[in-house]
């Protein structure tokens, strides 16, 4: 089937089509070259998701969406330098249409590391001003403080070592809205989550939100960056929306409930800290994490969000208490001091940044 016809149908393709399938449908079976290209989830006519590896040696670590304007595609985070290469490919696999613009839901390696990827190809990075203003804290790849982040990635990962750090340069205080009279996308930043400068990308026409790592669909939550707190306001931000179809930065794509679930998680942990934690001893409470952990677990609606016990840097869970427990008693948990750097080792690892 030629590939304008194929692309002609895929314009009017229903939702949760995976391109593969729906290949196989129109064509019979593709080149499997061919076929691997194209995998990714159609979500509305235009709207595509990919979903990415959370493990230490994918190329694409975070999820991707892409939306593919009249004159441009518009695509959602930079991904990991491989990871940009091989969404490149998909998209190009699509589309012939020029990739203009890349947006960094927030800093992270794992979301705005393959930026450089995307202005060799013609893109632009996009993003709300507090990307730029944690870049400055936390990476020194492009402005040459003290190492940071980018000097120790670089060390596990060898996409890194072929590029380097470019820092978004089309930036936005509050939204920044694409609108082609066919398609609109309105890039959000509804307040404080996962980092200090996190912002989501809303399509109201099909009722899509992409979030970034705001919102997971797993036991992928860091909040070392962030305020558990304030995230929890921003979440009813975004719930307000009434998005249908939720694309969260980590994890298989949802429906609007994952954010109620995400909210809850957060509401069930804060609750539990703060009850049976902060008039403890740091001996005490640590003792306790695990009863708090066994007890969320047990409320099947909020169970993916926490860790197993014993998953050695993977188990996120004692730093989210620890943060959380700062977070309500300004007191730092002092049996878990160590905890906020082996998080973001956690974070890292989690994201494909640092080795086991
Ligand atoms: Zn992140």
């Amino acid at each position: 089937m030629c590939d304008i016809s194929r692309r002609g149908f895929l314009a009017g393709g229903a939702a949760f089509l995976s391109l593969a399938a729906e290949s196989e449908i129109l064509a019979g079976p593709m080149p499997a070259a061919m076929a691997e290209a194209a995998k990714a989830d159609l979500l509305a006519p235009d709207v595509y998701f990919h979903e990415g590896q959370v493990s230490d040696t994918a190329d694409a670590v975070c999820n991707n969406g892409w939306i593919v304007f009249e004159d441009y595609v518009l695509v959602i985070d930079a991904n990991f330098p491989a990871g940009a290469k091989l969404i490149i490919g998909k998209i190009r696999a699509l589309t012939d249409k020029p990739i203009r613009f890349a947006f960094d839901t927030h800093h992270h390696g794992d979301h705005a590391y393959g930026n450089q990827v995307f202005v060799e190809n013609g893109g632009v990075p996009v993003a709300h001003t507090g990307v730029i203003a944690e870049m400055k804290q936390y990476e020194t790849g492009y402005y040459g403080n003290e190492p940071g982040r980018w000097e120790a990635a670089m060390k596990d990962r060898a996409d890194l070592r072929t590029t380097k750090l470019k820092p978004p340069s089309v930036l936005f205080s509050k939204d920044l809205i694409f609108d082609d009279g066919k398609h609109r996308v309105e890039l959000m930043h509804l307040g404080v989550s996962h980092t200090h400068g996190d912002a989501v990308a809303w399509l109201p026409k099909e009722g899509i939100l992409f979030t970034g790592d705001m919102c997971v669909n797993g036991p992928y939550n860091f909040v070392g960056d962030g305020e558990v707190g304030k995230w929890v306001a921003t979440l009813d931000a975004a719930r307000k929306l009434g998005a249908k179809i939720v694309c969260p930065g980590h994890g298989p794509r949802s429906v609007g409930t994952v954010l109620d679930d995400q909210q809850v998680f957060f509401n069930a942990l804060r609750q539990q800290v703060g009850t049976t934690m902060t008039d403890g001893t740091p001996e005490e409470t640590k003792a306790r994490i695990e009863s708090i952990r066994a007890m969320l677990k047990s409320d099947a609606q909020i169970a993916r969000f926490i860790s197993d016990r014993g998953t050695g840097s993977d188990d996120g869970f004692p730093s989210q208490v620890a943060k959380v427990y700062e977070e309500l008693s300004g007191k730092k948990l002092a049996a878990l001091i160590h905890e906020p750097h082996l998080a973001r080792h956690v974070h890292a690892r989690s994201h494909g940044l640092a080795p086991a």
